[in-house]
C-alpha cells in the first residue's frame, strides 16, 4: 500500500475488525467465566417451575403445553418413559445430549448442560445451539416419569429492539469509516500540496505561496516550509546577483587589460604613453589578483564547517604589526596614526583577525584625505575586547551605511569610485567577526568621518 490515504483506510478497518474480535472473545470468556453459572441456575428454575407445574396439573394437555412455552421463547425435548422423544421449538442444530445424562435426569437428578459447557474460542457458549447445551429436569405425567430439557430460543429472543440496536451499530460503523475516509482526506490533502511544492523547490522554482490556512502541525509545518522556500528564494536571488556581479567585476579589468594591451602592441607608441599603459595593466591584474583572494576567502568562510583554527593569542601585537605593513602606504598620504593599546589576549584564528584589522585599516586609509589622522584603540572590558578605529574621511550617508556589509556593494559617492575597491573587504569583516561571535558597529557622518567598533570575547 503505497499511498497514506490507504495506508489510513487499511488501518482504519483493520482497527475496527480487530476490536470487534477482541470484544467478541473478551465477552465470550466473560460469559464462560461468570455467567455460564448463573444463566444454567436460572433455566434450571424455569425447568423446575414448569415440572411442578404439570405435576400439579396432571390432566394438562402436554404438546399444547409444551407448544406454548416454544411460543414464549424456549426450545424443549422432551424425553418419555417408552424411549420416545420430542422436540418443541425450533430444532436445535446439533443433537449431541449423552445418554448417560438423560438416564440421570431419568433417575430424578438435574442436567447441568449449560454450566457443564466446555468453553470454546470462538463459539460463543451462550449462543450454541445444541442439545446438551441445556438443562435437564424430571417429571411427573400421569403416573410416569418423563425428562424435559430445555434453553431459551436466540432467535425468539432477538426482540425487535435487539435488531435497532444492531442496525444501529452497523450504522455507526459506516458513518465512521465515511468519517474517516473524508477525514483523511482532509488531512492528506495538504501533505499533497507539501509535496508538490517541494518538487518545485527541488526544480527550483521558488515562486509558488502554499494556501495552507490551519493551526495545527501541519499548518507549522507548511508555514516552516514557506519560510524555508522563502529563504532559498532570497539566497537563489543573492547568488545570482553575486554570479553577475562576480562577472562583471572580472570582465572590466579583463577588458581594460585586453584594451591596453593592444595599444601596447603598437610599435611606434611614445614611451611616456606605453609606460602609462603598463601602469594600468598592472593596477588591474592586482585588481584582479585582490578579487580572486578575497573571493576564495569568503568561499572559505561560508562553509558550512567553520574554517577557523582558534588558539589564544596577543591581539595588541597582532594591530601594531598591521599598522607597520601599512606604513609606507600611511606616509605616501602623509596620514598619522594614533596608536593606544594595552596588552590584549583573545581566543581566536590570528589569520582570518589579521584580515578585519587589514580592511578596517586599509578602508580608512582610502576614505581619508591626505594628511588627516586616524586613531585606533584597543582595550579590553569584562571579557570583551573592543577594537576602535576613527577616520576624519569621507564619511557615509545612512543608506551607504546600511549597505556597506553586503557583498560587492560601493557607494555610489564619485570620491570614492576613484578609490580602488572590490566591495568586498567589509563583508569578509563581519563573516570573520560573526564567527568569532562577536560584532561590528559602525558610526559614520558624511564629510566627518567613521569610527568601526569591533567586539569580540576573549574566549
Ligand atoms: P571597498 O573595497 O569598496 O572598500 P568595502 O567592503 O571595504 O569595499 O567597503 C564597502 C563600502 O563602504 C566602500 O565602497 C565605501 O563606500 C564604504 N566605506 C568603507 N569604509 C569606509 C570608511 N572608513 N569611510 C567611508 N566609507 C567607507
Amino acid at each position: 500500500m503505497k499511498s497514506l490515504y490507504g495506508k489510513f483506510l487499511v488501518i482504519t478497518v483493520g482497527t475496527m475488525l480487530a476490536s470487534a474480535i477482541v470484544a467478541f472473545l473478551a465477552v465470550n470468556t466473560y460469559y464462560h467465566r461468570y455467567l455460564k453459572g448463573e444463566n444454567d441456575a436460572k433455566n434450571v428454575k424455569v425447568a423446575e417451575e414448569i415440572a411442578l407445574f404439570i405435576e400439579a396439573n396432571d390432566g394438562i394437555d402436554l404438546p399444547a403445553y409444551f407448544d406454548m412455552l416454544a411460543g414464549v421463547g424456549y426450545k424443549l425435548l422432551v424425553k418419555s418413559p417408552n424411549d420416545n422423544s420430542a422436540v418443541y421449538g425450533e430444532a436445535f442444530r446439533d443433537d449431541n445430549l449423552e445418554d448417560q445424562a438423560i438416564q440421570k435426569v431419568f433417575s430424578g437428578e438435574v442436567y447441568h448442560g449449560m454450566r457443564e459447557q466446555k468453553a470454546e474460542t470462538f463459539v460463543t457458549g451462550y449462543f450454541s445451539n445444541e442439545s446438551a447445551n441445556t438443562v435437564g429436569v424430571p417429571f411427573m405425567y400421569k403416573g410416569q416419569t418423563y425428562a424435559l430439557f430445555l434453553r431459551p430460543d436466540i432467535k425468539m429472543l432477538f426482540t425487535e429492539i435487539h435488531y435497532l440496536l444492531g442496525g444501529m451499530v452497523i450504522v455507526m460503523a459506516i458513518i465512521s469509516i465515511l468519517t474517516m475516509l473524508v477525514v483523511a482526506r482532509k488531512l492528506i490533502a495538504p501533505i499533497i500540496v507539501l509535496t508538490r511544492a517541494t518538487k518545485k523547490v527541488g526544480e527550483e522554482q521558488f515562486t509558488s505561496e502554499l494556501s495552507i490556512e490551519r493551526r495545527d502541525e501541519i499548518g507549522q509545518l507548511a508555514k516552516s516550509f514557506q519560510q524555508m522556500v522563502d529563504r532559498l528564494s532570497d539566497n537563489d536571488q543573492i547568488r545570482k546577483a553575486f554570479v553577475s556581479d562576480v562577472s562583471h567585476d572580472f570582465q572590466s579589468p579583463l577588458l581594460n587589460i585586453k584594451g591596453y594591451a593592444d595599444l601596447l602592441s603598437d610599435e611606434e607608441l611614445p614611451a611616456n604613453e606605453r609606460i602609462h599603459y603598463a601602469g594600468i595593466i598592472q593596477s588591474e591584474t592586482e585588481r584582479l589578483s585582490t578579487l580572486t583572494k578575497q573571493l576564495l576567502l569568503l568561499t572559505s568562510l561560508d562553509q558550512l564547517v567553520s574554517p577557523l583554527q582558534k588558539r589564544v593569542f596577543r591581539v595588541d601585537q597582532q594591530v601594531k604589526e598591521t599598522v607597520r605593513k601599512f606604513q609606507w602606504l600611511l606616509q605616501e598620504k602623509e596620514i598619522s596614526v594614533m596608536l593606544e593599546t594595552e596588552e590584549v589576549t583573545c581566543k581566536g584564528d590570528p589569520a582570518f583577525l589579521e584580515k578585519v584589522w587589514e580592511n578596517l585599516l586599509s578602508n580608512a586609509l582610502k576614505y581619508s584625505p591626505d594628511g588627516e589622522t586616524i586613531d585606533i584603540r584597543l582595550t579590553e572590558k569584562a571579557n570583551e575586547i573592543c577594537f576602535t578605529i576613527e577616520d576624519t574621511g569621507i564619511g557615509m550617508s545612512s543608506e551607504t551605511k546600511n549597505r556597506i556589509f553586503d557583498r560587492f556593494y560601493r557607494a555610489d559617492h564619485s570620491r570614492t569610485r576613484e578609490v580602488e575597491g572590490t566591495g568586498l573587504g567589509l563583508s569578509i569583516v563581519e563573516q570573520v567577526v560573526r564567527l568569532h561571535d562577536g560584532r561590528i558597529e559602525v558610526i559614520s557622518e558624511l564629510g566627518l568621518g567613521t569610527t568601526f567598533i569591533v567586539y569580540l570575547p576573549t574566549l
